[in-house]
């Protein structure tokens, strides 16, 4: 019923349809209008956002600190739902407490429960903690393996964490990491469509060089951070603006604001 009141207020013809929509126009959103690239398009279009992100973030890198794959690992299952930040704060004294992954297999839950509790679920990734590095010790002699196969069975590690740890603790470039970050750009700049984190990477590989999949991951992130803000884009100041077909146009003095 409120439906059908709304559209008859809208097809009211009122003082006339040019001032109308005037109106609207200038308190919506508005979207580039350009199209989302396909086929040898996409490639091309795909290559000019590395090459440009490239040069803005030369230095881009993971964020976490690590000095070898025990920590990275250890770092990365704390970060889920947690800060980069807030794990670097943390990860200093677990790794003081527990060096490698002999002594944390041997660790009480309730030891490292205290020393993680600050980056959020710390139960269920004290578990994961303890629980990755016992199959570390049990089944890769208390090594990190360095293959995707061994890092997906272990717990609390999934194929994110294994992209993670191959891609920057071992320098192999086996997947594409797809975050928060990578899914909103990836979708934003029309590299892909949906949220399926599986599907997105499967779709990216095959637009960027292999030996660039570590890195495009960290400059997505970068760039997801510092401009493509998920609530607040600032389109104003991107160097992707006049290519990324979801780029915000100023359609009256203030800027627009989408989502
Ligand atoms: S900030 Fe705007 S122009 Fe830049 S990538 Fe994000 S949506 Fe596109």
């Amino acid at each position: 019923m409120a439906a059908k009141g709304r559209a008859k207020r809208d097809a009211k013809p009122g003082k006339g349809a040019g001032a109308a929509k005037s109106t609207s126009v200038a308190k919506r959103p508005a979207r580039s209008k350009r199209p989302r690239p396909r086929g040898p398009a996409l490639r091309a279009h795909a290559a000019l956002l590395l090459e440009r992100l490239l040069a803005r973030y030369p230095d881009a890198h993971c964020a976490l600190d690590f000095t070898n794959a025990y920590q990275l690992l250890c770092a990365t299952i704390l970060s889920a739902q947690c800060t980069d930040k807030r794990v670097n704060m943390v990860t200093p004294a677990l790794f003081a407490r527990y060096p490698d992954a002999r002594s944390l297999a041997a660790a009480r839950q309730e030891d490292v429960e205290a020393l993680i509790k600050s980056t959020g679920f710390f139960r269920n990734k004290a578990k994961s903690l303890i629980g990755m590095a016992q199959a570390v010790v049990e089944h890769h002699d208390g090594e990190v393996p360095a293959d995707m196969a061994s890092l997906v069975v272990l717990p609390g590690v999934g194929r994110k964490t294994a992209n993670v740890i191959l891609g920057n603790a071992f320098g192999r470039n086996d997947g594409i990491v797809v975050d928060t970050h990578v899914t909103r750009l990836s979708n934003r700049l029309a590299l892909t469509s949906g949220t399926d984190a599986v599907k997105i990477e499967r779709a990216l590989l095959p637009l960027f060089p292999q030996e660039r999949w570590t890195m495009l991951s960290h400059l997505l992130i970068e760039h997801g951070r510092q401009v493509c803000d998920a609530k607040k884009p600032r389109c104003g100041e991107c160097l992707l603006a006049d290519v990324c077909p979801s780029a915000e146009v100023q359609t009256s003095g203030r800027p627009a604001r989408r989502e």
